[in-house]
């Protein structure tokens, strides 16, 4: 097959490319930037949709990015690089002679209202309460297809939690203050805190833009993504800290974090939602990492 990967050059996406390339199927990624085996967004627009088997959107504005300000600037940058790209594909998709059997939106669990006990599945019902679920809300029905394509075309979205691997994203950020014993949990440390490894991830996607087995069904098919065991900050920072063998003793407020990182944004770490993988797993998804020692031991070990 031949997979259109918006946003491909990035954390998911390398790893995402990978696995579709290792699979025998053929990418393109659609990037700011022209280069081999890639288009430009802008030549999306003009183009249009290149002939593909699946697309999907991983493009969007870093949320931890640690050269930008957290300031409206930053948090229209957020949005609009998200909503813009993930229109451009969607339109693309609906104009195209020959439209794609699957569209993938990979958005994120800040739906589910942070809660130290409710239990979310797929099927929970949520409306927007703050700047990220709102984000979420927008960008996800910004994907959504019009009638006449989504008889053949299947559409689904994917929430991950936090995505776990060397190359990128939280752990990144997180590897060296470990590493250096400054590591520590951040806010109370009983919030959940969602993960999942990034090659479960890529794993995910790639099984969703398999072709469909019967007929699409007009909707979105929601697929949380997060790793079946459900852990606390504490627990991941402890695991951490005995997989590296470091001292994990020294806590950040969440006052600290919401000074830092704005409240807004901090939320993502100082707090948390229990998200169950439901339809993850009924659909047979096979975990490589299901819990957090395998997790962290194949990205500290690596
Ligand atoms: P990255 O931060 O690696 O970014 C992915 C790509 O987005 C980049 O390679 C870049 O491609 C493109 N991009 C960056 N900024 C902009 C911009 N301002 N406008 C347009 N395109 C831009 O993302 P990840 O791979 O970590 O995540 C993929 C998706 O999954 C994202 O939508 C993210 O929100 C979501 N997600 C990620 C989580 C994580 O922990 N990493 C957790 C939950 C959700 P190029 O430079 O080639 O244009």
């Amino acid at each position: 097959y031949v997979f259109l990967v918006g946003g491909g050059s990035g954390f998911v996406g390398r790893e995402l490319t990978r696995l579709l390339r290792d699979k025998g199927h053929e990418v393109t990624v659609i990037s700011r930037q022209s280069g081999p085996g890639k288009i430009t967004w802008s030549e999306l627009e003009s183009c249009g949709l290149p002939p593909c088997d699946g697309a999907v959107n991983l493009a969007g504005e870093n949320l931890m990015n640690p050269l930008r300000w957290w300031n409206e600037s930053y948090k229209k940058d957020l949005f609009s690089s998200r909503i813009d790209t993930t229109k451009a594909l969607a339109q693309a998709i609906a104009a195209s002679p020959s439209p794609p059997h699957s569209w993938v939106l990979v958005s994120g669990v800040a739906c589910y209202k942070p809660s130290l006990t409710a239990e979310y599945t797929e099927d929970s019902e949520w409306t927007p309460f703050d700047l990220l679920s709102k984000l979420v809300k927008e960008w996800e029905a910004s994907a959504l297809l019009p009638e006449n394509v989504v008889k053949t075309t299947k559409q689904v979205v994917i929430r991950p939690g936090a995505v776990l691997g060397r190359d990128g994203g939280a752990m990144k950020q997180m590897l060296l203050p470990f590493w250096l014993g400054l590591g520590g949990t951040l806010g109370s440390g009983r919030q959940p805190f969602p993960w999942i490894h990034v090659s479960d991830l890529a794993g995910i996607i790639a099984h969703a833009l398999e072709p469909p087995t019967d007929t699409p069904s007009p909707s979105q098919q929601v697929f949380n993504g997060v790793a079946p065991a459900l852990n606390t900050n504490y627990e991941f920072t402890k695991e951490l800290g005995r997989v590296l063998r470091r001292p994990t003793i020294l806590p950040v407020p969440g006052f600290v974090m919401n000074t830092l990182m704005g409240s807004e944004r901090a939320v993502v770490l100082t707090q948390g939602q229990k998200v169950i993988p439901k339809r993850t797993l009924a659909a047979g998804f096979q975990y490589k990492y299901p819990d957090l020692t395998s997790a962290l031991k194949e990205i500290a070990g690596s």
